[in-house]
């Protein structure tokens, strides 16, 4: 059989996106729209890995600046929840018009030990118009209790439903994505650490060999394998665990907060989804999910969750609650100090582009900055590779 080139099985595309999560799927709209012709290719269920697992919080930058003033990651967050908004009302290049929106703010409250500190953070210039705090007789049903001594706020930061974002982003993008078994249908041909093709193995047993103007790597933790094939050291990759709680309760009420405690990480963040069998769910992250609880067997962080509950909401009843965990990591250039690096990341190396949004809500961000290492569009339209499509991933409390 003569080779693919000679049956003419070369195909041009402006933009190669390897991912399946909240980077690749909306840079790929964000590239589409602009008139690209674009092809994601992922390796799993769309969004499994972090998005889906993500809470969710579409952060401004309040949560990092509590201890002090406000820091340069809440200037680069600043702008995000207004695009999100923007495009759940299906204004812009990304229309996620059909997604859900969990709560348009978070409750910030504080410990009964913390109200004066917070007082005056709340208080302050910077943060006028960002955040307001709600009267006694407004507070929602989770803290109308004489037990809570705390103060709470109300801070501008929507919360969405990952699970709806990625099924939205990815219906914008649908024609152009691919399930790809690496080894199996695909291989990757580089050469002095360039990308040069993409060699895939369509359903029917044909070779078709593909090549773009540039090749995203958007692959959250898959990233680091790509690199270490394709011979590029820098930028490296870093992993940090998180290990979450699942309370699972019919009937639990919202709950979309951010604790403040005394330490510079808030002891608990909480965010409240409802399972595919309708049950609520409150998922909890924030330092009860970082270092000491990724330690922790799954028993002992649900000990430690309950115990935490206990001390701090000994009002609500979580009894005959449901509990379980997820573990998982958030991947992200290295930074050398383990911190989660300010902004969405985006860099150059030659024709490749390394991505990590770093948070959910940066991916409108980052979808910016691979718009602007993109030039004018120059491939054509391509006809659909015969590859299998992905599926949809499920949410952490979905999972068998
Ligand atoms: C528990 C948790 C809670 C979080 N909560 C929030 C939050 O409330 N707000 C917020 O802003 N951020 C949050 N984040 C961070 C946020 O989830 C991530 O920054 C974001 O989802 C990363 O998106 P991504 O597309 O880069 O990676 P991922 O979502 O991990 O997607 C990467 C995709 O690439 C695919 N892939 C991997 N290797 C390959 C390969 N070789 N070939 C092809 N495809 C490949 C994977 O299948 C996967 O689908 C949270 C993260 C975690 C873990």
């Amino acid at each position: 059989m003569p080779p693919a080139e000679q049956r003419n099985l070369t195909r041009i595309y402006d933009t190669v996106i390897i991912g399946g999560g909240v980077a690749a799927l909306w840079t790929a709209n964000v590239l589409k729209n602009a008139g690209q012709s674009v092809v994601v290719l992922t390796n799993a269920p769309l969004g499994e890995g972090q998005s889906l697992a993500a809470q969710g919080v579409i952060h401004g930058g309040l949560k990092y600046a509590v201890g002090g003033k406000l820091t340069d990651s809440s200037e680069a967050l600043a702008a995000m929840p207004g695009r999100w908004l923007a495009a759940m009302r299906g204004e812009g290049p990304v229309d996620l018009s059909g997604s859900r929106l969990l709560c348009d703010h978070q409750l910030m409250w504080s410990l009964p030990n913390m109200v004066s500190q917070v007082v005056s953070f709340f208080g302050s210039k910077a943060l006028r118009g960002r955040s307001a705090a709600i009267a006694r007789e407004d507070y929602p049903a989770i803290f109308d209790t004489d037990v809570y001594k705390g103060k709470l706020f109300r801070i501008d930061e929507p919360v969405v439903d990952p699970v709806s974002i990625i099924r939205e982003l990815a219906r914008g993008v649908e024609k152009e994505t691919y399930l790809v078994e690496w080894k199996k249908n695909a291989s990757i041909e580089s050469t002095d650490a360039q990308l040069s093709a993409i060699v895939l193995r369509e359903d029917s047993g044909e070779t078709v060999r593909i090549t773009a103007s540039r090749y995203v790597l958007a692959a959250g933790a898959g990233n680091g394998a790509i690199l270490s094939n394709l011979g590029i050291a820098t930028p490296a990759m870093q992993l940090r665990p998180l290990h979450q709680l699942i309370i699972r309760k019919r009937g639990l009420p919202d709950f979309f907060s951010v604790c403040v405690g005394t330490g510079p990480k808030p002891p608990l963040v909480s965010t409240t989804h409802v399972d595919s069998e309708g049950r609520t769910v409150w998922y909890i992250g924030g330092d009860i999910a970082e270092q000491e609880g990724v330690a922790r067997t799954a028993a002992d962080q649900i000990a430690a969750g309950k115990a935490l509950f206990a001390k701090l909401m000994p009002w609500i009843d979580l009894a005959d609650a449901e509990w379980f965990t997820w573990r998982g990591n958030r991947a992200e250039p290295l930074t050398g100090t383990g911190d989660r690096p300010p902004g969405a990341y985006c860099e150059r190396i030659g024709n490749v582009l390394v991505a990590w949004p770093t948070k959910l809500a940066l991916a409108p961000n980052l979808a910016d900055q691979v718009l602007r290492e993109s030039g004018a569009p120059v491939a054509g339209e391509n006809a659909p590779l015969a590859l299998p499509r992905p599926g949809m991933g499920r949410a952490p409390w979905d999972l068998p």
